[in-house]
């Protein structure tokens, strides 16, 4: 997608050969046109998959997973990192290590937001090496839902989670996929 790419040009801090930094636009400080058309574009590639809810993970997926929602006219169900006051139903529950935070959360939802009828597209900000895209596949395999597939913002393609999940069956649509991230430079794949 060419105008999250040049977003990530202009705006994005390499802050070592793993970890790009886009409080910018996205972590932090949101553009909400670019966070339109990044729903737009999710919406496309989903539109005929049939989906029935959008699942993603606070607090940073939340922004792209709602526009995509708006979309795709589904709701959208965020997975908790901590365990809330008022989360108090039944919960569907998984862990993940966090790749930029460095610990490991117990993730959840509310078992009355999914069940075997939906068929759920995940949603992130980032795949890195995939745990939390796991973690969320875990939590849906509980619920026995359909999972339509994938939709990751920035994927660093030269961390595994992508190739992990492709290979365990799932569809990946990336919008920006980097190669490389060195000497403050970001690198792009070719194909998205
Ligand atoms: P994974 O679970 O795939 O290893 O990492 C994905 C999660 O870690 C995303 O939800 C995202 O919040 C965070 N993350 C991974 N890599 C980066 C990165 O380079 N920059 C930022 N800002 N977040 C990242």
């Amino acid at each position: 997608m060419e105008r999250l790419k040049q977003k990530i040009l202009a705006e994005g801090t390499v802050l070592s050969d793993t970890v790009l930094k886009v409080d910018a636009f996205l972590n932090h400080q949101i553009d909400p046109e670019l966070m339109e058309d990044i729903g737009k574009e999710f919406g496309k590639r989903f539109a005929d998959d049939g989906i029935t809810k959008i699942l993603t993970l606070e607090s940073s997926g939340i922004a792209p997973a709602v526009m995509t929602g708006l979309v795709l006219q589904t709701p959208v169900i965020f997975a908790r990192k901590r365990k809330s006051l008022t989360l108090t139903d039944h919960l569907y529950s998984a862990s993940v290590y966090s790749f930029t935070k460095e610990e490991t959360n117990e993730i959840s939802i509310s078992q009355s937001f999914i069940s075997s009828e939906d068929t759920v597209l995940i949603v992130d900000d980032f795949l890195a090496n995939g745990q939390a895209v796991f973690g969320l596949i875990d939590i849906l395999e509980q619920a026995k839902a359909t999972i339509a597939g994938i939709g990751i913002v920035i994927e660093k393609g030269f961390q595994n989670g992508g190739e992990a999940i492709r290979k365990a069956g799932y569809r990946v649509e990336s919008l920006a996929t980097i190669a490389e991230l060195s000497e403050g430079n970001v690198a792009f794949k070719e194909e998205n």
